[in-house]
């Protein structure tokens, strides 16, 4: 049977229909409203390799690597996914599979007749098994029409090859010819508004019934684009006891003649309305109740709704429920509270200990507490293991571990201090981390129960102490949003720094002045290859596409507030795990190699692609783009770089430029600097003061001695700014620095324009900047 239809597909039909087409299918014969749709079998995809006559080539001869060599599983993932994607599919399923599609286009014709969109979704039979959750990796397709269907669906089973579940079958002896995919076909709802729907409360359990919705598809809730309305429902009375209405500024849709989804500006008149009316209120208490109590368990329902209908799309348990939890917190709490002062403590300065359940100690990078079982990740594919409400344990954090932090409760590493990249991402993620503790993957067991405490810099045996903390994640836009509902307004500039685009819209809502660093090294890193192998396999159009996204997430997000985004400068260390980092040099210490503007200068072609994208952005209209140049030691570095963006059509005086003050040289020598035509400084205080002091700021053993308001930096900044003053350039900081507050008064005093701060660390800065601009004020008159 090439096809199912999703009533006759049952939750029993795992194999024939996988996890989503059985889930899908129980949700229809239980009489839900679920958008109709059929699902084409794993049968189907067999029958597919067999008519094709590929599986000998498939599984015996390109799958068939050595588990040890990854280069050639990366090689067999891509090959198998090509072979399959180029396979032509039988005509027999064809048939089937667009007859089946025509029928449902007249089952849900509508006035205009047209033909029907369709989201097309893999639904494979392992993906709920928890071993082997490749989830994320199979692909999805919305709005798909008759025309490129066939072509969808043999991407859906060409993703069964992903990498990386390629990786773990064949790391871990599995077969891949036993795993099979069924992929969902299913009528797309043109959602005027979705959400989510907790049927209790997520955390407590509690009878309370949690929604959220937006306008539009709820892709932009789900992916985090848009902070959406809140609901707490009493389900007896279907009444609304408590709800926050958000200002939506954006909202996913479908572009009416290309059919793809963007997310565009929502009509001022509702961005600040209400979404859901008392009766939609009512029809999803309705709903929540139908659906617990056919589960059994309490649900997480995504929902949306068209033309007054409601509508299903996915329900699942909800698996953060803790087993002792009580009655919900009457607040949140925050998770993530914000430290007034970051502080560096060494490892072994610490003395609370007399519990004795203080299993490792480090550095407070990232505030907040998690607990969770230890995870000991030692290799990239080992991060697959990682699974919602883990601790992550490894020696340093690696190159894509990023949808693993995501899942993540806490994060203990080895290495690393303060400004380490662990530490940097892991906050902006809003993640508590210790890092440097030196033995964390040592004494820690993986899946013991630990208790992270990012603001003490220790990790304890066992779970929570409070018995009823929260087992969920704050809303991180909200946690970040200022409590009052005046920003400080100050003279000196107040911006954020960013690495990842995703978290754009969280630090958007700290209502920071703009983007003071936005570090591309995370876009690049997560691309799983270095720059050079990325342009060798993908061509330098791919590449400059890939930076043209990140940087336009992160542009748009703040428009028309500046966005500062700095070339490329990532130690050779950092690219080691990517594919193409076996040809990175070996350095003794990479901190003070082949990273920043000497390493452009000296491989220009991935340089001028990243100053190519810049270019794009400036071309489509995105003048709140800046472009930072990292690492310059003096005017030759720059004019040298000067010279690469002139020769890829960039206008050095038309567009905002500028360069890090991250080397004592380049403070020492700023008027020649300057002379090169830039239009502003940021001091990098990180590199700053490893520099100055000769600490290597990954280096958990001199942790102690990584001090930024050390008097010697401190006369840098000090005559750089002057300098600055004089010739009319603009002087910043982007250094973890910026965040403590004796940085922000010595700052603000010297006359420094912008400060740019990690998200979560803006709110106290800007009030810092008004009370030390307020006391200059005052000084003065009086
Ligand atoms: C710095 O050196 O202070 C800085 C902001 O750059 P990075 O941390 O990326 O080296
Ligand atoms: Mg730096």
């Amino acid at each position: 049977m090439t096809i199912l239809w999703l009533g006759e597909a049952q939750s029993t039909d795992i194999d024939a229909v996988g996890g989503k087409g059985a889930s899908l299918g129980e949700l229809t014969e239980a009489g839900l409203p679920v958008p109709p749709g059929f699902v084409v079998t794993a049968d189907t995809y067999r029958t597919f390799l067999q008519t094709a006559g590929i599986e000998t080539e498939l599984f015996e001869e390109i799958l068939a690597t050595d588990a040890a060599d990854d280069e050639a599983i990366a090689e067999a993932a891509r090959a198998a996914r090509e072979l399959i994607r180029e396979t032509p599919v039988p005509e027999s399923v064809r048939e089937d599979i667009i007859g089946a599609y025509r029928e449902l286009g007249a089952q849900t014709a509508d006035d205009e007749g047209g033909e029907p969109f369709v989201a097309v979704r893999s639904s494979a039979t392992a993906e709920d098994l928890p071993d082997a959750s490749f989830a994320g990796q199979h692909e999805t397709f919305l709005n798909v029409t008759e025309a490129d269907l066939i072509d969808r669906i043999s991407e859906c089973w060409a993703s069964l090859f992903a990498e990386r579940a390629v990786h773990y079958r064949t790391n871990q002896g599995f077969d891949h010819a036993t795993v099979d995919i069924a992929v969902v076909v299913q009528q797309m709802v043109e959602a005027e508004k979705s959400g989510v729907l907790f049927t209790r409360h997520p955390s407590s359990g509690d009878r309370q019934m949690i929604v959220e919705s937006a306008w539009g598809l709820g892709e932009a809730v789900v992916s985090g684009a848009v902070s959406p309305d809140h609901y707490v429902i009493n389900p007896d009375t279907a009444t609304v006891v408590e709800s926050t209405i958000t200002d939506k500024k954006q909202q996913m849709s479908k572009d009416p003649e290309t059919g793809e989804t963007a997310l565009e500006a929502v009509p001022e008149e509702q961005r600040t309305a209400r979404v859901l009316s008392d009766e939609e209120i009512e029809l999803l208490v309705e709903i929540g109740q139908t659906v617990e109590s056919h589960y059994g368990e309490p649900q997480d329902v995504e929902w949306a709704i068209l033309d007054g209908e409601l509508y299903m799309l996915q329900s699942r348990p909800i698996t953060t429920i803790s087993d002792n939890a009580t009655e919900p917190p009457s607040q949140p709490a925050i998770n993530g509270g914000h430290s007034k002062e970051e502080s560096t403590q060494a490892v072994e300065t610490e003395s609370d200990d007399e519990d004795g359940d203080v299993l490792v100690r480090g550095v407070s990078a990232s505030p907040g507490t998690g607990s969770g079982a230890a995870r000991i990740v030692r290799k990239l594919d080992h991060l697959d293991q990682v699974t919602e409400g883990d601790i992550i344990v490894s020696k340093m954090t690696m190159p894509d571990m990023v949808p693993a932090m995501k899942r993540a409760a806490a994060i203990v590493t080895d290495e690393g201090g303060m400004t380490s990249h662990a530490s940097i991402v892991s906050r902006e993620m809003g993640v508590p981390a210790v890092v440097g503790t030196r033995n964390a993957t040592k004494v820690l067991e993986d899946g013991q129960l630990v208790t992270v405490d990012g603001e003490m810099g220790l990790v304890r045996a066992g779970g929570p102490t409070e018995p009823d903390e929260p087992a969920i994640q704050p809303d991180p836009v909200e946690s970040v949003r200022p409590q009052t509902p005046v920003k400080p307004m100050t003279a000196t500039e107040v911006k954020v720094n960013l690495s990842i685009p995703e978290a754009a819209e969280r630090a958007a809502a700290t209502g920071a002045d703009g983007v003071g660093l936005l570090r591309i090294e995370h876009m690049v890193i997560s691309l799983g290859k270095t720059p050079e192998q990325y342009i060798a396999d993908h061509g330098k159009n791919a590449y400059i596409e890939e930076l043209v996204d990140g940087i336009r997430t992160v542009a748009e997000a703040f428009y028309p507030r500046p966005v500062r985004a700095r070339t490329l400068d990532a130690p050779t260390d950092e690219f080691r795990d990517l594919e193409g980092g076996s040809n990175e040099p070996h350095e003794h210490n990479p901190m003070l190699g082949y990273r920043g503007v000497r390493r452009s200068l000296d491989k220009p072609e991935p340089f001028r692609c990243e100053l190519a994208a810049f270019k794009r952005l400036f071309d489509v209209g995105y003048d709140n783009v800046e472009l930072m140049l990292p690492l310059v030691n003096d005017a030759e570095d720059v004019e040298r770089a000067r010279e690469h963006m002139e020769a890829v059509g960039i206008d050095p005086e038309k567009a905002r430029w500028g360069v890090m003050v991250e080397t004592p040289a380049s403070a020492l020598l700023i008027e020649e600097i300057a002379a090169a035509g830039i239009d502003f400084v940021s001091f990098g205080t990180n590199d700053l003061t490893q520099y100055t002091l000769a600490v290597d700021r990954n280096n958990e053993f001199v942790v102690d001695r990584f001090d930024e308001l050390h008097p010697g930096v401190l006369a840098l900044l000090e005559s750089t700014i002057e300098s600055c003053r004089e010739l009319g350039v603009d002087t910043s900081i982007c250094g973890q620095a910026a965040s403590k507050s004796a940085m922000v008064k010595f700052l603000v005093e010297e006359g420094v324009s912008s400060i740019s701060a990690n998200i979560d660390a803006v709110r106290d800065v800007q009030h810092e900047v008004k009370r030390v601009e307020q006391k200059l004020l005052l000084d003065s008159i009086r």
